[in-house]
């Protein structure tokens, strides 16, 4: 976690963001830290981008309930550009021409005017392209509960274009006795499978 301050404009680095599910605690120690004692002209829109965050963190995923929008890697930044006093929230969709695009946008712009922040845009950037490797490790776990099997590894990727090598681990069970029925699921992010061991037919989140 980066956290930049220069010319009163607040940048945060999401390169390592998808690993901190508890982003925005920590963001408010930091930026409780920085006005603890310190010098630093820290203004109040600094404190409402980690609002936004929080706001964001609202947001579930329309497709998977259990995981929000910034835990599934869509949400890339959030900054604040100071002249135009505006926020920009940039989002990378999970891949091109995704359904659930346009939905999370709506969903976002519809959260954050719900909480009073009007004075934003959004910004959708395709590259670098969205990878499942952004999922968060909470978010993982909470896909597993939620009986849909998580993305593997992406270099897994080569691999699960050959149908016999599908074996992903059942969600219920962790049996890798499992078989690919049909590669698209309830939505087309996901591929239908079913575990031989506990014979649980599960959802699987397609890696990208
Ligand atoms: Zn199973």
């Amino acid at each position: 976690m980066n956290v930049y301050i220069s010319g009163g404009v607040f940048f945060l680095s999401t390169k390592y963001f998808i690993k901190k599910t508890n982003i925005y605690k920590q963001l408010v120690k930091k930026m409780a830290d920085i006005n603890n004692g310190s010098d630093l002209n820290i203004q109040s829109n600094d404190a409402l981008i980690a609002a936004v965050w929080h706001y964001l963190h609202e947001v579930q995923d329309p497709e998977i309930p259990v995981i929000d929008v910034v835990e599934l890697g869509v949400v890339r930044e959030v900054l604040y550009h100071q002249a135009a006093q505006q926020f920009e929230i940039i989002i990378t969709p999970t891949y091109s021409g995704c359904p659930a695009t346009k939905t999370i946008a709506d969903d976002i712009a519809a959260k954050l005017r719900e909480k009073g922040v009007t004075n934003f845009t959004l910004t959708t950037v395709l590259s670098p392209a969205w990878t499942s490797d952004w999922i968060s490790v909470a978010a993982r776990e909470k896909l597993r509960q939620f009986g849909i099997a998580p993305p593997e590894a992406a270099t897994a990727d080569i691999q699960q274009l050959k149908p016999e090598a599908l074996r992903i681990a059942c969600p219920h069970c962790g049996s890798r006795n499992t078989t690919l029925i049909s590669p698209f699921g309830s939505t087309p992010c996901k591929s239908l499978h079913r575990c031989q061991t506990c014979l649980e037919p599960f959802d699987y989140f397609k890696c990208h």
